[in-house]
């Protein structure tokens, strides 16, 4: 595996060589062999790079926002060239199927493009004053440094996410990456300092950089209150530390955590779309997506068509080495992820689910990765295990019988990140999208949890931690606003008709 990494560092013009005399090791779970060494980050150097991206604030907050845009345009021409290599290094990286590694890419070069949007439609408002002879604006001004921490499963889309909007915003970006992924975010670095080289002097030194560690260093930046904006994607267990740290110096934060995503499915649904939407859902990443569809909600007219069809479809599933053709399912992350599914699993057979596959597949071939058999539990209620997100391709299925039943259960999670329904009836569909309906920051209809576009705002909402990044206007959390009056009269009017008369 290190040769090939080595090929695909190669082929980005990246010297395989700066990933050889790390004190890090970094694992490929394809195999479970070391693919290279990364250099990890200590007090001093985060503190160096925290100072860096301050001072690299005082200038880049003055580049005009339409030039700032400019050089998001160059990070997405990079992105794009070398899109089908650095999606095979996330692939080496996180285990996910090559098609995935190379969508994930794409999305990175969605994102630079709205963001080259954005920088030019930075709107405010204005709004009349009750004041004659006043103006009211609004304006929206850069917010400061951004920390933006990352989970392992989205190795680079998360940082795409925040980054092109923050730097088009006007705001220096600090990214720390899993410590399961380093790679591909020193990588990501590696075209951001070519797109900065294109771009020119309006870029400050500082204005991009990554710090590698364990969540010591995370935490270094979730304290330090130069870091204006914290951009927080992983665990509800992360989120439940950071939000409350950054809380205490008042810094902004924006979480992205767990998600415990349902699909229901009515019955009017159209089960040759259903079936593959819950399939991809539930077993692509080998269930390591935030919106990984974790439970399946199911009419009991259309029950029994539904789930033999559905273990059917599960038998056809290729697992395998994520970089083949054909392969849908790779490995999980590591050992302990292995360890958490089959204990997930325990735990609904002894609360009365019946399982059909789970436990390791290709041990002989890959003694020291940890592939899996997806699998499908048939749960008599939704039980405790079920409210749980177990980062692994777990399918629990359960009966309903009424809508209103369908729509308590799926928002009786602590999570509540993505949702789904499948169904034909037009008011059942409303129904679900309505305020009554799912609680969810993801709510669709006829396709699957999984999988969003980044034109949408996305994020959810309890243990999911209330974030939206992405598209719509969450480009409003990387910036300050700023409410203006303008006085343009030759008289003082005091708001609310206050006199105040001075002898
Ligand atoms: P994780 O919480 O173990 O780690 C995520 C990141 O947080 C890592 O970079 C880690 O080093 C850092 N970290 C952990 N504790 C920290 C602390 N106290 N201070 C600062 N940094 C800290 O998550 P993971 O296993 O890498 O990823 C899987 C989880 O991420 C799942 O729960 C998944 O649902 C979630 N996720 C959510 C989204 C979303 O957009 N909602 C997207 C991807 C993943």
């Amino acid at each position: 595996m290190k040769n090939r990494v080595a090929d695909i560092l190669k082929s980005m013009q990246i010297d395989p060589g700066q990933f050889s005399n790390g004190n890090f090791k970094v694992h490929s779970p394809i195999d479970g062999s070391e693919i290279g060494t990364v250099q990890m980050d200590d007090k001093a150097s985060v503190d160096a790079k925290i100072t860096d991206a301050q001072t690299a604030f005082l200038k880049w907050r003055t580049v005009p926002a339409p030039r700032r845009g400019e050089l998001v345009r160059l990070l997405g021409e990079e992105l794009r060239e070398h899109k089908d290599a650095l999606g095979a290094l996330v692939t080496a990286e996180c285990g996910k199927i090559l098609e995935e590694g190379k969508g994930e890419v794409q999305e990175m070069v969605d994102i630079c493009e709205f963001a080259v949007g954005i920088s030019r439609q930075l709107h405010g408002l204005t709004i009349a004053s009750e004041r004659p002879g006043h103006h009211m604006r609004e304006y929206w001004q850069p917010l400061g440094p951004v920390g933006i921490i990352s989970a392992f499963n989205f190795p680079v889309a998360v940082w795409a996410w925040n980054t092109a909007l923050a730097l088009a915003c006007g705001d220096p970006c600090i990214w720390k990456p899993s410590e399961k992924t380093p790679m591909t975010a020193l990588a990501c670095q590696a075209l951001m300092e070519r797109a900065i080289a294109k771009f020119g002097d309006d870029a400050p030194e500082g204005l991009s950089s990554v710090i590698v560690g364990l969540k010591d260093v995370g935490e270094q930046m979730v304290d330090d209150p130069r870091i204006a904006l914290v951009s927080a994607t992983g665990s509800t267990r992360m989120g439940r530390e950071v939000g409350p740290r950054v809380a205490a110096r008042f810094g902004k934060c924006l979480l992205e955590l767990g998600g415990n995503n349902a699909i229901i499915v009515a019955p009017s649904a159209d089960l040759d779309m259903a079936i593959p939407g819950i399939v991809f859902g539930a077993v692509g990443t080998a269930g390591q997506r935030c919106t990984s569809t974790r439970r399946l909600i199911v009419h009991s007219s259309v029950y029994d068509n539904l789930v033999p069809r559905l273990k059917k479809a599960y038998k056809g599933i290729r697992i395998g080495d994520p970089l083949a053709t054909g392969t849908l399912v790779g490995p999980v992350i590591d050992e302990a992820s292995y360890g958490g599914m089959e204990r997930a699993l325990d735990a609904a057979r002894a609360e009365g689910g019946t399982v059909t596959g789970g436990g390791r597949a290709l041990e002989a071939d890959y003694p020291n990765a940890y592939y899996v058999q997806p699998a499908i539990v048939e749960m008599p209620s939704q039980s405790a295990s079920m409210c749980e997100e177990t980062f692994a391709p777990i399918l629990y299925i359960v009966k309903y019988d009424t809508l209103d039943e369908a729509i308590a259960l799926q928002n009786d999670v602590p999570q509540g990140l993505s949702s789904s329904i499948f169904t034909t009836d037009v008011r059942e569909a409303e129904q679900f999208i309505s305020a009554g309906g799912s609680d969810c920051g993801i709510a669709n209809v006829n396709i699957g949890t999984s999988g969003a576009e980044i034109g949408g705002a996305f994020g959810g909402e309890k243990e999911t931690g209330g974030g939206r990044e992405s598209g719509s206007d969450a480009w409003r959390a990387y910036m300050r606003r700023q409410t203006s009056t303008v006085n343009y009269s030759r008289e003082l009017p005091l708001a609310q008709g206050i006199k105040f008369d001075l002898d």
